[in-house]
């Protein structure tokens, strides 16, 4: 019989990939652990607190990366995609396309001091546009690797110019401009993915002002004003720099048009109040829904506890948006049929939770299946579990989650690559 190869490949260093990949070194297994950005952590590492318990994110996941960067067993691929898989399980052969990061992990000690003097700025996708960033970046405070990389699609050198004021800053010789895209091929027995999700584009649901109004915001700008390491420092304000005196959480965006639930969304709007109670006093707080879905015991007492702060709660359709002399104003049809308008400072949106872009292309490099909504597709009766025998799926990448959730899939995803890649 041919010997199977112990060797794991997870793909996606969110929560779920990062969980995945502890379990399996801790077991001994050598893991190769893809990340397409030049940070890790996913979507987690953009809160600032986690409900139900609202812990700091932070001290919850920093010491899971920092156990990633130093265990022996995992070797974080960053900047790296997944071009093609051949073979089977317990001998899989997966090729494997790592960009070019041209700074050097080895020398860069994370001073930001090249960061300045770069001529470029842009928009930082990373907090939602709100502030801006370097050619030359790094993509937050506390961002793992503490490396910056250069990217090419706005460096001046990429379009013939000379520019060298970041290498000029560097006083650890950390900047390599003949750094080149790498090809790698890796053997492995199973292959986790952990390709987690993207939030829907609110602006598609006219009716709720987005990208219209300049206060109307979606959830990650809301969770990004309130980081401490974000663009405010964690103050919530308003695009004119005031704290808001009246905020609209607005459950439920674009969830007919998907036909799903994306379970995570009357949470972390509950989450959101907290925020807002917590940071701006005598602030009112309303919540537009139409159903609840608060599942759990942790989190029906975190719901209650939230409610008791004095949340206005409005069971409501039809929204509409619009902006008025007082500043924006949600016309509604409450339970009863009946009109209703209110004026408030700031609306911050619930889009759907979507499957990341890349879920489309990662099934078919696998040969895997998606389900009816384009999530990558698990079995009744063993839900990590994909329809090829050893490749397993965890976290949003299946479905919308919450983080323990995805934690105990990705625990779970890690068991079954264990056991299928035994003797
Ligand atoms: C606004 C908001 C607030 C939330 N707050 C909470 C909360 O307080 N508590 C809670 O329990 N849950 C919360 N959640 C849900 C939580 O974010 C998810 O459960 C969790 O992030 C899922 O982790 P994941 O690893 O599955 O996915 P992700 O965090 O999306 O990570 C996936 C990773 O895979 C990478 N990737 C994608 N495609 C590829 C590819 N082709 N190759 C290589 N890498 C790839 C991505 O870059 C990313 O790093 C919130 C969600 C939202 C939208
Ligand atoms: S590349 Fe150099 S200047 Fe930039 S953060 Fe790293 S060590 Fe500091
Ligand atoms: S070489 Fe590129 S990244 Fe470096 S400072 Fe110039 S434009 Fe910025």
């Amino acid at each position: 019989m041919e010997t199977k190869n112990k060797d794991i490949l997870i793909i996606g260093a969110g929560l779920a990939g990062i969980e995945a990949s502890l379990l399996c070194a801790r077991a001994g297994r050598k893991v190769y652990l893809l990340e397409k950005e030049p940070y890790f952590g996913g979507s987690a590492i953009k809160s600032e607190e986690v409900f139900p318990l609202m812990e700091c994110a932070t001290c919850m996941l920093a010491p899971k990366q920092s156990d990633v960067l130093e265990n022996k067993n995992i070797e974080l691929l960053t900047l790296s995609e997944l071009q093609e898989v051949q073979g089977e399980a317990g001998n899989f052969t997966a090729r494997i396309k790592k960009q070019a990061r041209y700074v050097s992990l080895e020398n860069c000690i994370g001073c930001g001091a090249c960061f300045e003097p770069c001529p470029v700025e842009i928009d930082n996708n990373f907090e939602e546009g709100l502030s801006k960033r370097k050619a030359i970046y790094i993509a937050c405070a506390g961002a793992l690797p503490n490396a910056p990389a250069i990217d090419m699609n706005y460096c001046l050198r990429k379009k013939g110019e000379d520019c060298q004021a970041c290498k000029q800053s560097c006083m650890f010789d950390a900047i390599l401009y003949d750094d080149k895209d790498r090809e790698i091929t890796v053997n492995v027995g199973a292959i986790i993915v952990a390709t987690g999700f993207k939030l829907g584009d609110a602006s598609q649901y006219t009716n709720y002002g987005y990208k219209k109004f300049k206060n109307v915001l979606s959830a990650f700008e809301f969770e990004r004003l309130r980081a401490s390491n974000g663009p405010t420092t964690g103050i919530i304000q308003t695009k004119d720099g005031s704290p808001p005196d009246s905020i609209a959480l607005i459950h439920c965006v674009g969830r007919k048009e998907k036909g799903y639930c994306s379970q995570v969304c009357c949470l972390y709007l509950t989450k959101f109040a907290h925020y807002a109670f917590d940071k701006i006093p005598g602030v009112k707080v309303y919540q537009f829904y139409k159903e609840l879905s608060i599942p759990g015991k942790e989190n029906e007492h975190f719901y209650k506890e939230i409610q008791k702060k004095g949340i206005n709660s409005i069971r409501a359709e039809n929204i509409e948006i619009i902006e008025a002399d007082s500043g924006l104003q949600i016309n509604y049809q409450n339970g009863n049929n009946k009109n209703g308008s209110i004026a408030v400072d700031m609306v911050v949106l619930a889009p759907p939770i979507e499957p990341h872009p890349e879920t489309r292309n990662i099934a078919r490099i696998l040969n895997i299946e998606l389900d009816q909504f384009g999530f990558l597709k698990t079995q009744p009766f063993n839900p990590v579990e994909s329809n090829r025998a050893g490749i397993y799926i965890a976290g949003c990448a299946r479905e919308p989650n919450f983080m323990q959730e995805a934690v105990v899939q990705a625990q779970d995803a890690a068991g079954q690559a264990l056991n299928i890649t035994e003797d």
